[in-house]
C-alpha cells in the first residue's frame, strides 16, 4: 500500500516541541516506508495568519532537517473549492443555518432540564435550536445567508452510508485497531457541528477533510488531541464520497506541568532552541524520537 502524509500547522504562531515531534514522526514514517511527506498551510483563519509565521514554518522545517515535496498546499488558495462544497451541501439539505452566538448557545445548553452543558470535540453541544427553527428546510427558497453560520445536521445524513449506519476507521497510534462509531453517537456526543463559519465560508473540519483527499493522504499522523475530532471527518469523508485514511494518532509533547504545549509557549519554540545554540538531534532526544 502506498504511503503518503502530510504536516499540517496553521502560521499564527512559533512551532513549538510539539510541532516538531508530529512533523519529524510523519517524515521518518513516511521515510520509512517509501512514501511521501506533503506539507499543507492551514491558514483558512486570515484574521490570525500571518505571512512571517509562514515563512518561519519553513525555516523551521527545513532546520529540523525536514524535506517535502513542492507545491505547499495552502488552504486560503481554496476557498472557492470549501465554497463549492457548501453550496453543494446546502442544496443538498444537509446544512442549516444558524444565528446563535456563543452566549445563546451556552445558554440553552445549560437549561435547568438539561442538566450541566455536554462537552463534545467542538466544545458545547450545539443543542439543536436553529435546527428546530428551520424545520421546514425542505422549502429552501434562497441561496444560505451570508451572515449566518451553517450547521451539519447529522440526523439528516443518510443512515446507511455504510453498512448498518456504522462508521470507521483504522487506527495504528494510540489505539491500534479499528474505531467504530455511529450516527447515533455522533449525534450524542458531538452535535451539529458548524461547517461553515459565519466569518470564512468554511471550518476546520471541511477543509481538512476536502484537502487529505485532495493531497492524497493515505495516512493522517497527527496529535491525539484531534482523536475525537476525526469521527467528525469519516462522516464527511462519507457523506462526501472521499477515500478514508488510516489515522494515527500520536502522544502529545506537555511541559514540566503536564501541560500540553500551546502557540503561546514562545519557551519551547523550535526557534527558540535554534537561536540557544541546540541542534535538531537535541530536539530529536527531547521529543524521544
Ligand atoms: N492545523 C491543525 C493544527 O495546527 C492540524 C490539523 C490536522 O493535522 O488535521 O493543529
Amino acid at each position: 500500500m502506498s504511503f503518503t502524509t502530510r504536516f499540517a500547522p496553521s502560521p499564527t504562531g512559533p512551532l513549538h516541541l510539539g510541532h516538531a515531534f508530529s512533523a519529524m514522526l510523519a517524515h521518518d514514517m513516511a521515510q520509512a516506508k517509501g512514501g511521501a511527506f506533503l506539507l499543507r498551510i492551514e491558514d483558512i483563519d486570515q484574521s490570525r495568519a500571518r505571512p512571517e509565521w509562514e515563512q518561519q514554518i519553513y525555516d523551521d522545517l527545513a532546520w529540523l532537517g525536514l524535506n517535502w515535496a513542492e507545491p505547499v498546499m495552502r488552504q486560503s488558495d481554496r476557498l472557492q473549492t470549501y465554497r463549492d462544497t457548501i453550496d453543494q451541501m446546502w442544496w443538498d439539505k444537509f446544512l442549516y443555518a444558524c444565528h446563535c452566538n456563543r452566549r445563546d448557545i451556552a445558554a440553552a445548553a445549560a437549561a435547568p432540564q438539561e442538566g450541566a452543558p455536554l462537552l463534545g470535540p467542538d466544545g458545547v453541544i450545539y443543542p439543536g435550536t436553529c435546527r428546530n427553527a428551520n424545520a421546514e428546510r425542505d422549502h429552501y427558497p434562497e441561496p444560505p445567508p451570508p451572515d449566518a453560520a451553517l450547521r451539519l445536521d447529522i440526523a439528516s445524513v443518510p443512515h446507511d452510508l455504510t453498512e448498518g449506519g456504522v462508521l470507521s476507521f483504522k487506527e495504528t497510534g494510540i489505539d491500534t485497531d479499528e474505531v467504530t462509531f455511529t450516527r447515533a453517537d455522533l449525534i450524542r456526543e458531538v452535535g451539529d457541528i458548524v461547517l461553515s463559519r459565519r466569518d470564512m465560508g468554511t471550518s476546520y473540519h471541511l477543509s481538512v477533510v476536502l484537502d487529505d483527499a485532495a493531497q492524497g493522504i493515505t495516512h493522517v499522523v497527527r496529535g491525539a488531541d484531534l482523536f475525537e475530532a476525526t469521527k467528525i471527518h469519516v462522516l464527511l469523508q462519507q457523506l462526501l464520497n472521499l477515500p478514508v485514511p488510516v489515522y494515527h494518532h500520536h502522544r502529545l509533547i506537555r511541559d514540566d506541568a503536564g501541560k500540553r504545549l500551546a502557540k503561546r509557549d514562545d519557551a519551547r519554540a523550535i526557534a527558540k532552541f535554534r537561536e540557544d545554540g541546540y541542534t535538531p538531534a537535541d530536539i530529536r532526544q527531547m521529543v524521544g524520537l
